[in-house]
């Protein structure tokens, strides 16, 4: 394996716990201006230092963003946290999402799971980019990645996605993704369907966090004394570590979702907790420090 492909599978510890990150996709994609409009060029001098390369292309103007799973290895269980959007997938309008063709399955066994060994599959929220691999389409039907596995959603998060995909005006869904990744999953029997605040097992608890969707939540790991937070699109930017109330956007309730990224921010700065979001670029993790003005990210 090559340096590039392994900086894909970049792994964390955490007390007995190893975290891995596996690459789908990582590049420039949204103008930073249009994400955050009052990102000023005041804002620019003062970050300048740390946006380039891994957070923002200069030349280009665009924000860096990947789009990763965690595999979470504890307690002798391989859990993959996020699912990314998924190979194969006709998706007009997001051409960085059409069509992918990513080696994420060949990566995942690299990283020591193949499908068949995930024990759990936990999505932070419903979104496109975060429950792609759930299903795979095998002789025209969406059937389960990983066939021994339990997948944990949210409620809050199906009901509101299968209202918007039974409306014909507003679906379907996620650009048919709920009915393609999320929708077979509950068919073959194959969901654990929490209602909030949940705790999985010795290790790892789940919490809520909404306002990006109606149902997100973040995932709390202990292990040894060490901690973990798995915060999917709590924020998808450092810049949001600063400023807590920029929201990226497409959120069910702004107002909540800048709610919940203060009350995760004060849970990682309190806990010490590595922190590990969805999209950040590199280094993917790092911790959240309380700073007289507000946070500070160190990753
Ligand atoms: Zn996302």
């Amino acid at each position: 394996m090559g340096v590039i492909e392994r900086e894909k599978l970049r792994t964390f510890t955490v007390g007995q716990a190893t975290v891995t990150r596996i690459e789908e996709t990582n590049f420039p994609c949204y103008p930073l201006r249009d994400i955050f409009p009052d990102f000023s060029d005041a804002h620019m001098a003062e970050h300048k230092s740390w946006l380039a390369p891994h957070h923002y292309d200069p030349g280009k103007g665009l924000i860096v963003l990947s789009v990763h799973s965690w595999l979470l290895q504890v307690g002798g269980k391989k859990i993959l946290i996020d699912s990314c959007c998924g190979n194969n997938k006709i998706k007009p309008g997001r051409p960085w999402w059409n069509m992918l063709n990513v080696n994420y399955l060949e990566r995942l066994a690299v990283a020591g799971a193949r499908p068949e060994e995930i024990d759990l599959v936990m999505c932070t929220h419903l979104h496109h980019d975060h429950v792609g691999w759930n299903t795979q389409q095998k002789d025209g039907k969406w059937v389960p990645t990983f066939p021994n596995a339990r997948y944990v959603f949210n409620k809050p998060d199906i009901d509101y996605f299968a209202k918007i995909d039974a409306d014909p005006k507003e679906g379907p869904a996620e650009l048919g993704t709920f009915r393609e990744c999320v929708v077979p999953i509950l068919e073959y029997g194959k969901a654990d369907v929490i209602a909030g605040a949940h705790r999985i097992n010795d290790f790892i608890e789940i919490d809520t966090a909404p306002g990006h969707s109606p149902g997100h939540v973040f995932f709390k790991l202990e292990s040894k004394g060490e901690r973990a937070a798995f915060i999917g699109d709590v924020w998808h930017h450092l810049l949001q570590v600063y400023y807590p109330d920029w929201n990226f956007p497409k959120n069910s309730d702004a107002a909540q979702a800048r709610v919940s990224r203060r009350k995760v921010l004060d849970y990682c700065a309190a806990s010490g907790a590595l922190v590990f979001p969805g999209h950040v670029g590199a280094p993917f993790a790092g911790r959240v420090e309380k700073a007289a003005d507000g946070y500070r990210p160190n990753f």
